[in-house]
């Protein structure tokens, strides 16, 4: 940008010699780096009526183009490789017929529409010193970040959240990495995980290494030319020779204050406490889990009736956008990084088996955190008259324990649900899911059930 010569009127080339071959091959390979879609030879300083184009049909060389023909009319969002960070509305012909030199110096014809047509419009002005900002109706500021060339990995819901925040603040997402195909949700069928769902609906590439160590896949990775790795819930560790590869930096999207809840599940753990804040943390990946230094953090209230899909899905949402944040300051050079307090560390373990179960003997407020902790998945349990009872909300309620057995139901309410006595207190159920059935109103199930008060839940 700034230079005389993008303003000159380029020469024409007598003849195709082996060097501007050569020349062309170069711009090439130039543009293909720079993901551009189109480059004329002034804008590597060769004042020479040269371009090159690739629209997603293959290359194209022309020395000396020339448009013969133009028809119809259309506005279309154009950038410039010499104009970066600019992006405007450019009205230019529709159709064009253009003629010029093949890289063999062969005349050759263009009958050419689209973004064909408008790429071969863009670089024959250059060669008349034209650039499209003299021609946009309109033209604006491209937010830095979202030039940066992204490689996300992530695997369940939360991933799947952030990702398609990052896509709708137009962040530049290149692929998308994600666990191998499991068994999942009810009879055990093989199903994509969120992440990968959410990326094929954006029609963006898969990846789905058995292990992110593996040659083949970080060949792969190192070939999309990354800025930035981001993973929010990959569910694995990153080896050195991956986390080295970006060119600016690999974050993570964390959703605890770190360094409170390190570990595969923060928000889970943070609930099952009865913490009332929480938050999200942007930290630049090591070795060592969760153990980077923090770039961005931010504190969030718990709502007192949020469960962990809710929650999760807040904090998700909260770390796009301090993610976005992050991307703008790397874009533009800095990067602030604080080390964590590893003395004040907390680890957050996955469930281990038998947490799902409720122990009624725990005051109403562990259980109804217990609760809150498992839903929407896989839901903390009980038994009822035998069967295993899926428990999917449920909150405190209002009255003092009476002194009834814990696990007894002390009262049904038509339309609430049904209290039941906890170790002090009690507790209303709201949401049920019997085992094998479909998740119910606690009301509905009093009713189906013919729930007594004085019945008891639990082992
Ligand atoms: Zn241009």
């Amino acid at each position: 940008m700034g230079d005389p010569v993008l303003r000159r009127r380029a020469k024409p080339v007598p003849r195709v010699t082996s060097s501007l071959r050569s020349l062309a091959a170069d711009m090439l390979a130039t543009m293909y780096a720079s993901d551009g879609v189109g480059l004329a030879a002034p804008q590597v300083g060769v004042s020479r009526r040269l371009i090159v184009l690739d629209v997603g049909e293959g290359p194209v060389v022309l020395f000396n183009p020339e448009i013969l023909h133009r028809e119809g009319e259309e506005v279309g969002t154009e950038g410039c490789l010499s104009v970066p960070g600019k992006a405007g509305e450019v009205r230019r012909a529709a159709r064009v017929r253009v003629r010029g030199l093949d890289g063999e110096g062969r005349t050759v014809w263009h009958e050419a529409e689209g973004l064909f047509a408008r790429a071969l419009q863009h670089e024959v002005d250059h060669l008349d010193g034209v650039l499209f900002v003299d021609r946009a109706e309109r033209v604006w500021d491209v937010p830095p970040e979202t030039t940066l060339r992204l490689v996300f990995f992530g695997t369940p819901g939360f991933g799947a959240t952030v990702l398609q925040e990052l896509l709708a603040a137009d962040c530049r997402v290149v692929a998308v990495v994600t666990g191998p195909d499991r068994p999942r949700g009810r009879g055990g069928r093989v199903l994509p995980s969120p992440v990968k769902e959410a990326a094929a609906a954006a029609g963006l590439p898969v990846l789905q290494p058995a292990s992110p160590g593996e040659a083949g896949f970080l060949a792969e990775v190192a070939a999309l030319r990354p800025d930035v790795l981001v993973t929010a819930a990959y569910g694995r560790l990153l080896p050195p020779e991956l986390l080295a590869l970006p060119r600016l930096a690999a974050l993570n999207v964390h959703p605890s204050l770190l360094p409170a809840y390190r570990g595969p599940a923060p928000v889970l753990r943070a609930l099952l406490d009865g913490a009332e804040r929480t938050g999200v943390t942007i930290m630049r990946m090591t070795e060592q889990l969760d153990a980077g230094d923090i770039v961005l953090q931010r504190e969030v209230e718990v709502e007192p009736e949020e469960d962990r899909g809710s929650l999760e899905a807040r904090l998700a949402r909260e770390g796009a956008r301090l993610l976005v944040q992050t991307l703008r300051l790397l874009a533009g050079g800095e990067l602030p990084l604080r080390p964590q307090r590893a003395e004040e560390a907390t680890y957050a373990p996955a469930l281990r088996p038998g947490e799902e179960r409720l122990d009624w003997t725990e005051p109403a407020g562990r259980v109804v955190n217990r609760v809150r902790a498992l839903s929407p998945e896989p839901g903390a349990h009980t038994f009822f008259r035998g069967r295993r009872l899926l428990i999917l909300a449920a909150s405190p309620a209002e009255e003092a324990a009476s002194p009834a057995e814990p696990g007894s139901v002390l009262e049904v309410r038509p339309r609430e649900g049904f209290v039941v006595a906890a170790g002090t207190g009690s507790v209303l159920v709201r949401l049920v899911k019997p085992e094998g059935g479909r998740a119910m109103a606690a009301a509905d199930f009093v009713n189906g059930a013919r729930l007594r008060v004085g019945e008891r839940l639990g082992a």
